[in-house]
């Protein structure tokens, strides 16, 4: 069988096919050497392996696996989220046009303003789930068009494909953070997208034990893809072997946990969308969302983990309600196996998130009871 054919589940299971093959292991180990040998004639024994900031067995392993996911033509691999969104800016010339989706992750948005700032980048924050919009700043030229679909914590949706079109035609690449959905249920290179980063933190990994970013492109002839590749190499933005390794163990069961999170979610929607003290629930998979229709063409088989809510009453109630939960961990963070809620207000209290709102990162557990853990919080 061709490996174009395989689908995620068996590409992730397992692991892109990467077995031990110095001990016969069904698992493979973890290449920790910092420095590989060279033979009495000086020629290195692997050509592709000459010192750990280069290259390194565990981290080709794991981004192989990410890299077939995606259907990319490379995958590399970084030791955050962050540190992939920075290499992707770091590629870009002073003086560059960015136009970039606002009300997203907070973390990116911050580091890029501040970051765009000192490099004489210029910045466009535009809506870009209103495709007016996005059509609108791109008729001048730009170099980058960053989107993030569904969004965090808005849960906005962006057509990926009429967004490269539009990137497109201002000669821009399209950059798409894909976190919340996954590869599993959105290969936003096949939809037109140029590159693609994940926070690997959250659902690739999935066990809240790994930092990692990852990026995946079309193209490896693009030129920006070259950049990126060469900062990470000279640079060294580079993952530890063992987190890889980790990450590679966790993404084998990727496709079983993002099934079972999407299908908890959109129940846990579903129930709070019912709820007399829940005002309004943001999640793709609910027929009331705005991006509703946009998901259901580029989601396939769930609308992912990740969904916000209003509580009646404003700040004291939802805080009211998170601290009542029990089943549901008060952290930051999304898309491990443990559901988790967070009061975003509280971490970003000046980036206009209302302070009624909640985000829940629905995890693997029965469903019955993450509701249930709901009903006693929403009713005391
Ligand atoms: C968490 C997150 C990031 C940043 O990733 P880290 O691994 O925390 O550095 C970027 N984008 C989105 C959508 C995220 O949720």
């Amino acid at each position: 069988m061709k490996n174009q054919e395989q689908r995620s589940a068996t590409i992730a299971a397992q692991a892109a096919g990467a077995t031990d093959s110095a001990t016969g292991g069904v698992v493979p180990g973890i290449s920790l050497s910092t420095t590989y040998l060279r033979g009495p004639d000086y020629v290195p024994l692997r050509p592709d392996n000459i010192y750990g900031r280069d290259a390194n067995d565990t981290v080709r392993q794991a981004e192989e696996v990410i890299r077939r996911l995606e259907g990319a033509a490379a995958s590399l691999l970084f030791p955050s989220g962050m540190a992939a969104v920075a290499a992707v800016f770091r590629a870009l010339p002073s003086g560059a046009r960015v136009v970039m989706q606002n009300g997203i992750y907070w973390g990116t948005l911050k580091w890029v303003r501040d970051y765009c700032l000192r490099r004489a980048i210029i910045l466009d924050e535009i809506d870009a789930a209103k495709p007016e919009a996005l059509a609108e700043a791109c008729r001048s030229s730009a170099d980058m068009v960053w989107i993030e679909t569904p969004s965090n914590p808005w849960l906005r949706t962006v057509d990926i494909a009429a967004a490269s079109g539009v990137a497109h035609k201002s000669g821009a690449v399209l950059v798409v953070d894909g976190t919340a959905a996954t590869p599993v249920l959105t290969r936003a290179l096949d939809l037109g997208a140029d590159l693609v980063m994940h926070s690997a933190t959250k659902a690739l990994n999935g066990h809240s034990d790994v930092l990692a970013g990852v990026l995946s492109c079309r193209d490896p002839g693009n030129p920006m893809w070259q950049e990126i590749a060469t900062d990470r190499h000279d640079a060294g933005a580079i993952i530890g072997p063992f987190e890889a390794w980790l990450l590679m163990r966790g993404m084998r069961t990727l496709p079983l946990r993002v099934e079972r999170m999407s299908a908890n979610a959109l129940a846990v929607a579903e129930y709070l969308a019912a709820h007399p003290r829940i005002e309004t629930v943001y999640y793709p998979g609910l027929a009331s969302h705005v991006g509703h229709e946009i998901a259901r063409r580029q989601m396939q088989g769930g609308y992912g983990y990740l969904l916000s809510a209003l509580v009646v009453g404003g700040r004291a109630r939802a805080l009211e309600v998170v601290g009542r939960l029990q089943l549901f961990h008060r952290a930051t963070s999304l898309g491990g196996v443990e559901s988790l809620v967070e009061h975003r207000h509280t971490i970003e209290p000046h980036t206009g998130i209302p302070e009624n709102l909640i985000r829940l990162s629905v995890g693997i557990e029965a469903v019955e009871d993450l509701i249930a853990d709901l009903a006693q919080a929403l009713e005391g």
